[in-house]
């Protein structure tokens, strides 16, 4: 039996690599959805490829070119942002990789959970956003959620075998991004085109901006938090610039469980589409004979302060992990338009986590309000 596919933001970096990793394997596995947002042309291009069963482009301007360019074939064509929850409940498909980029992931994703379907998440802002709510729904319809972020893939991965055993503490590994090292009157002045150059890794640009602020680590501490069910103090942050040890689990005989590789999302996406087995592929091999020089150090909070307002938002929870979430997209998105500043963008969020009433213990309509909020104040900031 063939495992069915539905890739949600399939015409982003981790799409096109989950398309690929497919694409070799065609034994294993077939598509059944693809959305895009509005790169309509290469939607068209992959459906003509894997001919799903329906495709969602969500900028309804580009439905007509989409329709028209697939006419020949059976895919049916959905557009609109509400299409994406319709089709994410549809029952054809066994498997979500949820790769849409921000909070836009969140309610889909919540619709296939909702439907009995396996996740396979990229989309790490659905946790930061709700993620009590999100491992919920998983456990109520016993259906797996299954990391693809590569850090929290490799804990997964450190886990198997280990469903009796406490986890002492887990470290996540980071690069330290383009700019480790660098102090605040460096980063006052650097540009887009300097911080969208990721040392280890090509990914999106917005996850791409959060590397280089250490937002991302931020983002995927509470990310951690929700997947393994750990407190605070169990989450270590560590920098490594070579990324080769992709995280790591201390249990509590001390005994630490490293998952390691060459940096290439391939590897967790694989995993995560063929999990529990693992299959073979082609994928360079690391080699620890020709460059085994590996460093850590613990990451310059100080400089890199998003980090420090993440994790204080992970310590106090609510919805303050919401806020800043949305406060960083709203940021970002100003920081690529060349609006503001890279510095500014840890001084929008925080003035919106003062600004917006923080909750203990929301519901997901509050969630959905805090998000609103936050995103409105933060675009008021930077005037957007
Ligand atoms: P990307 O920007 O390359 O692609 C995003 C995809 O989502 C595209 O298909 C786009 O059409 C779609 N999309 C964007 N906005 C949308 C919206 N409002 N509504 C519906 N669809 C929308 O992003 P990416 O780098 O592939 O990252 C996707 C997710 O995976 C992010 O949450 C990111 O943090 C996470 N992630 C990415 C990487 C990586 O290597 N790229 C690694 C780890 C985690
Ligand atoms: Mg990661």
């Amino acid at each position: 039996m063939k495992k069915r596919i539905a890739i949600f933001g399939s015409t982003g970096s981790i799409g096109k690599q989950a398309l690929e990793v497919i694409a070799a394997n065609p034994d294993k596995f077939t598509v059944e959805i693809l959305t895009a947002h509005s790169s309509h042309e290469l939607l068209i291009d992959q459906a003509r490829k894997f001919n799903p069963n329906a495709v969602v482009i969500v900028d309804e301007s580009k439905y007509h070119a989409v329709k028209d360019a697939l006419s020949s074939t059976d895919v049916k064509v959905f557009a609109g942002e509400k299409s994406l929850e319709e089709v994410a409940a549809f029952d054809n498909y066994d498997m979500m990789i949820a790769a849409i980029v921000g909070f836009a992931g969140l309610k889909p994703t919540l619709k296939a959970l909702e439907g009995g379907k396996a996740v396979g998440l990229a989309n790490k802002e659905t946790l930061v956003v709700a993620g009590d709510i999100v491992m919920q729904k998983a456990v109520e319809n016993r259906v797996p959620v299954i990391p693809v972020d590569s850090e929290h893939s490799a804990i997964f991965q450190c886990l198997v075998g280990e469903t009796r055993n406490r986890i002492e503490k887990i470290v996540l590994t980071a690069s330290g991004g383009p700019f480790l090292g660098k102090k605040p009157n460096f980063l006052l002045n650097v540009k887009r085109e300097h911080a969208l150059q990721h040392p280890n890794w090509s990914m999106g640009a917005k996850v791409t901006i959060d590397s280089a602020t250490l937002m991302n680590k931020g983002l995927e501490m509470i990310e951690a938090k929700w997947l393994f069910n750990l407190q605070p103090e169990q989450i270590q942050i560590v920098v490594h610039p070579q990324s080769i040890v992709h995280s790591m689990v201390q249990f509590e005989d001390g005994s630490i469980k490293a998952q390691m590789g060459l940096p290439d999302m391939k590897l967790p996406i694989q995993y995560a589409l063929s999990f529990p087995v693992r299959i073979p592929n082609s994928f360079p091999r690391y080699d620890f004979t020709k460059s085994s020089m590996l460093n850590f150090e613990p990451p310059d909070i100080k400089t890199f302060r998003n980090l420090a307002l993440a994790m204080d938002a992970l310590q106090r929870g609510g919805n303050l992990p919401s806020i800043l979430n949305a406060a960083n997209e709203i940021a970002v998105y100003g920081f690529l338009r060349n609006r503001i500043g890279f510095l500014d963008i840890t001084e929008v969020i925080e003035r919106t986590i003062e600004k917006v009433t923080y909750i203990p213990k929301p519901s997901l309509e509050e969630y959905f309000e805090s998000d609103g909020e936050a995103r409105n104040f933060a675009a008021s900031l930077i005037k957007i």
